[in-house]
């Protein structure tokens, strides 16, 4: 190779400052999609997904041999550094090395680098980690349901939301289910925000029961959707809009608005490179008021629920 040649490579591997290494190495055998299409995945969605990172403890999944690989959830930072990732002042999680942020292109860039699959964050931001600012209902569907089913019960989980006075936001999980996401204003401890979410998966439980399920086990969950509200505690965490997923295909979750949901075909349906498509011809941003969005939990919601 010519110096030239070489430099041109060196660059094409390069997003940020940081050189991707093994740029050719398969991820996905299924698609062939290498280190090198996630790092520019990532580098082309960064303007999307940074929001979503912002000032929030991120945890990785990492597997850097691939899908076949061996992989391993990182909650914590070690002594490998990860690239432009941030550390939070060890006081936020005593007893463990720092929590991580990722914060800027390059460090999503680095996460990418060190082989992270997928990124799951905390619905607390790091100044705050006592006050959720968001409740997040994962509905966790039966294997076998057909997918009309799990769209069906996004929408009733939606109406009583609706009918409590709550806004909530959809997303795609990029695996299986959907994810319905809450927005609140940072007043509320875990405690109070486990126990409504808790109440409101029990009561679509037992008002629908031939469509939800609001406990734990694959055995109950025959025919049914289990409303995991389990996310809605500290140091619990969920898919990051746009992150991708550790699956055949490399998937993405994407955020989607209300009206799309009768089109979408299924929670895999956009991956790294077909995600890039939409992201480019969307004419508006579907979560567009979800920044905005600061909701409260009142007491006549916690009324209607029958928690008081
Ligand atoms: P699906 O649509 O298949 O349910 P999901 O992202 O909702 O996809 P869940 O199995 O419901 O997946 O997981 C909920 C959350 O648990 C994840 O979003 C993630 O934050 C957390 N999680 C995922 N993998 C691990 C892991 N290996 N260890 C601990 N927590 C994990
Ligand atoms: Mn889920
Ligand atoms: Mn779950």
């Amino acid at each position: 190779l010519s110096a030239s040649v070489e430099n041109a490579a060196s660059d094409a591997n390069t997003f940020h400052g940081i050189v991707i290494t093994h740029p050719e190495r398969v991820i996905d055998p299924s698609s062939g999609l290498t280190k090198l299409d996630i790092a520019r995945y990532y580098d082309a969605v960064a303007p999307f997904i940074l929001p979503y990172l912002k000032d929030r403890p991120v945890y990785l999944l990492r597997s850097p041999g691939g899908l076949s690989g061996k992989a391993f959830f990182q909650r914590h930072a070690i002594r490998a550094a990860i690239p432009g990732i941030q550390l939070l002042d060890p006081s936020v999680d005593p007893e463990h090395e720092p929590l991580m942020v990722i914060n800027s292109a390059q460090a999503l860039i680095g996460a990418a680098q060190m082989g992270s699959l997928e990124l799951h964050s905390c619905n607390a931001t790091a100044d705050m980690l006592d006050r959720p600012d968001c409740m997040v209902f994962d509905l966790d569907p039966d294997p076998n349901l057909p997918w009309k089913r799990i769209a069906e019960s996004a929408k009733l989980t939606r109406q009583l939301l609706d009918e409590l006075g709550l806004t909530c936001f959809l997303k795609t999980s990029g695996s299986k289910g959907l994810h319905l996401i809450v927005p609140l204003a940072r007043r509320h401890d875990w405690e109070s925000v486990t126990q409504f979410s808790k109440a409101l998966a029990q009561h679509l439980a037992n008002t629908i029961p031939g469509h939800f399920i609001a406990s734990m086990g694959e055995e109950n969950r025959v025919g049914k959707i289990y409303i995991d509200y389990l996310r809605n505690s500290k140091m619990a965490s969920t898919v990051v809009p746009y992150s991708t997923r550790a699956r055949n295909g490399l998937p993405v979750a994407v955020p989607i608005a209300w009206e799309e949901l009768d089109d979408i075909k299924g929670s895999a349906m956009w991956n790294i490179v077909s995600i890039q498509e939409r992201l480019v011809r969307q004419k508006s941003d579907p979560w567009q008021d979800f920044f905005s969005t600061r909701q409260i939990l009142t007491k006549s919601m916690r009324k209607a629920l029958g928690i008081i």
